[in-house]
């Protein structure tokens, strides 16, 4: 029996039919068996657009978007000669499209729960899309396997924090091995949405931005799968942002503790909770180019050949610090309990932290500080400093806490861009500082060009 591979297919695989042509016949010669697909590149951004503006009562913007958003999915549809079943799906959602944003116009209410309702038919569109490209490359192929086009809500399952959804693990896996058991049978290609999921009571949920990545991992944990393959733009990890820095390197090879650190600390290509079914399941998992998928691509595994000491370095943007202060934590006990209680309270995650005798600083996500209630109920235990336009820098690889010098190295590397907040010592995959946002990409190409760029081999 061959293997069970679940693939997922990003944004940009998916901008137009020959995007998605050319994603179906990597995903035919892979032998995917379950396809989670993103919404059409650019439609979640539009959808967010479309609920806003529906919402601040700009009536024809909201016409106008609504209209851009369905001659794109037109211009697939009949670029790929759609069936007329298929074309009734697509009536059905544009349909559906149109009376979301009058209604949230009409209640001048877009809450985070209708906002994902309305994001949710970016996945529900594309996929019915990609499902047509991948029956055609199956007919090309002569292959005897049958298309279905499934919604994954059946399957997944998350609690009602809407625009953040949590995957509920146990309830998914009973559902796919109703609904999906018959995956190995080799028979049916299924294609599905990535990103979205549905409560209990029958709320649709997103897992938040570039969340599909996360939903392919849930499946393939769900479904047992052998293999879970991310389709992307570029041809796999690179040993930072190729964008940033366009000397990067690609990784053949990364262990699932560094690739976590990557993904949480800013390298956009894997969504930060994808690893943890995998780690979970100890599914290994690909990443590689739909558009170049000859390329070699990067594997994620649990044990890797080689652990050098600088594997990759990432920059998270748009970071805030936080420095709570008050002389009761002088040999006080609690205090840290009370500041983490506080942000549990409000869902907020933390991604470094430090502390003196009396103070602490921690740093968040700039999004974070539009819950004023979360500053207000900080400032009932401590004096509250919040500073902005700063970017976190994280570099990540082995040993990292162990190694004589390595400090030095760095600092001198940037020896003349001002540090803010250091956090070593946690993890020995992971060393991370905060500069300010204006110098976060120059420090990031001279730790580049410093620690990475004595090899050989650039992202092509
Ligand atoms: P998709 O739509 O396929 O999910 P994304 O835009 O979310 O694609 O992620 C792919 C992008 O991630 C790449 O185009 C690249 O600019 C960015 N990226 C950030 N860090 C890295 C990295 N270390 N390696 C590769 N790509 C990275
Ligand atoms: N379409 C969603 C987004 O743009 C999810 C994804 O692409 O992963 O955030
Ligand atoms: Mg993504």
């Amino acid at each position: 029996m061959g293997q069970l591979i679940v693939s997922k297919f990003g944004g940009t695989s998916m901008g137009d039919a020959e995007c998605m042509l050319r994603s179906a016949e990597v995903s035919f010669r892979q032998g995917s068996s379950l396809i989670a697909v993103s919404a059409t590149s650019g439609t979640t951004n539009d959808l967010i657009a479309l609920g806003k503006t529906a919402e601040a009562q700009v009536w024809p913007e909201a016409e106008k978007i609504l209209t851009k958003i369905e001659s794109r999915h037109r211009k697939i549809a009949e670029d790929l000669q759609i069936s007329g079943e298929s074309q009734k799906k697509l009536e059905v959602l544009f349909e559906e499209m149109n009376s979301l944003a009058k209604g949230v116009y009409l209640l001048r209410d877009c809450s985070t729960k209708a906002m994902d309702t309305l994001m949710s038919l970016g996945e529900r569109m594309s996929s019915v899309l990609f499902a047509e490209a991948m029956g055609r490359v199956l007919t090309k192929h002569g292959s005897t396997k049958k298309v279905e086009l499934f919604d994954v809500r059946t399957v997944l399952r998350t609690d009602d924090s809407f625009g953040k959804a949590k995957a509920l693990t146990g309830e998914i896996a009973t559902l796919c091995s109703q609904h999906l058991g018959f995956l190995r049978d080799g028979k049916r290609v299924v294609v599905t949405q990535g990103f979205i999921g549905m409560t209990e009571d029958g709320f649709t949920t997103t897992l938040g931005r570039g969340g599909s990545d996360y939903s392919a991992a849930i499946l393939a944990e769900g479904v047992a799968a052998d293999v879970l393959e991310i389709w992307t733009d570029v041809a796999g990890i690179a040993t930072t942002d190729p964008r940033l820095c366009p000397q990067a390197k690609p990784i053949r090879e990364i262990s699932f503790k560094e690739a976590s650190e990557l993904a949480t600390f800013g390298a956009k290509v894997l969504h930060p909770a994808t690893l943890l079914p995998a780690i979970r399941k100890n599914i290994p998992v690909f990443v590689g180019s739909s558009f170049d998928s000859e390329a070699k691509g990067t594997w994620v595994r649990k044990d890797v050949e080689d652990h050098p000491l600088i594997r990759a370095m990432a920059l998270r943007k748009k970071q805030v610090l936080v420095t709570l202060s008050t002389p009761e934590m002088l040999h006080a006990h609690g205090f840290l309990f009370q500041i983490f209680k506080i942000f549990n309270d409000h869902k907020v995650s933390i991604d470094a932290i430090t502390t003196s005798e009396i103070s602490v600083s921690v740093t968040l996500d700039d999004s974070t500080l539009l819950n004023k209630k979360l500053i207000s109920d900080l400032s009932q235990i401590a004096e509250v400093q919040v500073e902005e336009n700063l970017s976190l820098i994280s570099l990540i690889g082995n040993n990292i806490n162990h190694t004589p010098g390595l400090g030095k190295q760095i600092f001198e590397a940037i020896s003349d861009i001002n540090v803010r907040m250091i956090c070593l010592g946690a993890s020995k995959h992971n060393f991370c500082f905060l500069v300010n946002e204006d110098q976060g990409a120059e420090a990031v190409r001279r730790l580049h060009e410093c620690f990475i760029e004595a090899g050989t081999e650039e992202m092509g």
